[in-house]
């Protein structure tokens, strides 16, 4: 048994991988693979409509929120939203809360004015501050609801619902995990490969209302509202990679949708730390009232120790539990398609580990 915590790409759902192999070789019995079928034949167009549907469905969008699935990872959203949002002489502001974050900033200010109103790096971004003052006058607000890397996540967004400025998150790492009010943000925005499918596309969910205020030309492919307007559809989209998508949709409204598997994972991550906070051999990264429920990080004071727990790892068919090289020690990501028992074998290779050595 493999049990992967790999944080991106990273573990799907079985019943995903078993309907995408069937599909490579014959989809929906047509006698044709998903790999060679027209964008714009009807059998593609059922499974693209039916991925906007699930999406709208499962996050409850109103009408003025619209799905997109766009190329490229969420790094292209980190120039395309300043692109469509920001004029050179306006401000964005933007919370600096990790690694992706600090990517983020450093595209928007090829576009305008970042003013950074949350600086996490003097406590190596291992937690998130509450009060942020955010001017009038942005344009926007950047969020980063998930650091990936770093093992963070806001769990209380309220103080940023009502600051009077749209609201723009990157939520790669804990879309679809937990019950969002998705309404309140002005733009969210998803690498497909961490929680709801195959890498090569992006979920981006925009509201109407904030699209077409910028003065400069934008190039009809990173054009939002050229998007709509022709459906996601403007090229030749990434038809396997939102077919994968579209899957995942589907298993996670058969599972009973977001409340469903918010108790899931809120079960797993509370089984990860308590095991860590139990063991004095692992320390865990963040701040416990920041704790990330997707990206767990923790560390062993020993670099012996903790290179041969990686090995242990490895021997029992868990892979992909080495941290990032920016954040050291280990991460353990338990995405929606990882099952509680992946959580519950690893947490009992870390106490049988920490017995031996501790
Ligand atoms: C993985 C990740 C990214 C980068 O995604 P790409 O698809 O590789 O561009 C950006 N933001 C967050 C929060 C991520 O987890």
């Amino acid at each position: 048994m493999i049990y992967n915590f790999n944080s991106g790409p990273s573990v799907l759902p079985k019943e995903v991988f078993e309907e995408a192999s069937k599909a490579i070789l014959n989809f929906n019995n047509t006698g044709l693979s998903i790999l060679e079928i027209g964008h714009r034949t009807p059998l593609f167009q059922a499974v693209l409509d039916e991925a906007i549907a699930l999406s709208k469905e499962l996050m409850q969008l109103d009408d003025q929120h619209e799905v997109l699935f766009l190329h490229g990872g969420a790094s292209t959203q980190f120039f395309q939203i300043p692109m469509n949002l920001l004029n050179e002489n306006e401000v964005a502001a933007y919370t600096d809360t990790g690694v992706f974050a600090t990517k983020a900033i450093k595209e928007a200010a090829g576009f305008g004015h970042v003013e950074v109103v949350y600086d996490g790096k003097p406590s190596n971004f291992f937690e998130l501050s509450g009060n942020i003052q955010v001017p009038k006058t942005s344009k926007y607000l950047h969020l980063t609801s998930n650091n990936t890397i770093e093992g963070t996540q806001w769990h209380d967004f309220s103080q940023f619902f009502n600051t009077g400025v749209p609201l723009v998150c990157d939520m790669s790492s804990d879309i679809l995990s937990r019950v969002v009010n998705f309404n309140k943000f002005d733009l969210i925005y998803a690498g497909a490969q961490k929680n709801i499918g195959a890498a090569g596309v992006n979920m981006v969910i925009v509201n109407k209302n904030i699209l077409g205020k910028v003065d400069r030309k934008i190039p009809s492919m990173m054009d939002y509202r050229q998007h709509i307007e022709n459906g996601s559809m403007l090229n030749t989209p990434p038809v396997f990679a939102i077919y994968v998508c579209m899957l995942t949709l589907r298993w996670l409204k058969n599972k009973g949708g977001i409340p469903a598997i918010e108790k899931i994972n809120e079960e797993k991550a509370a089984l990860m730390y308590n095991t860590i906070d139990s063991l004095p051999l692992f320390k865990g990264s963040v701040v416990k009232e920041d704790r990330s429920k997707m990206n767990a990080t923790f560390t062993i004071d020993d670099k012996a120790l903790e290179a041969s727990f990686l090995d242990i790892c490895k021997q029992n068919g868990m892979v992909g539990v080495k941290g990032h090289r920016l954040a050291g020690g280990f991460r353990v990501s338990m995405y929606n398609a990882m099952p509680l028992e992946g959580v519950i074998a690893i947490t009992d290779l870390m106490k049988e580990f920490a017995q031996k050595h501790g």
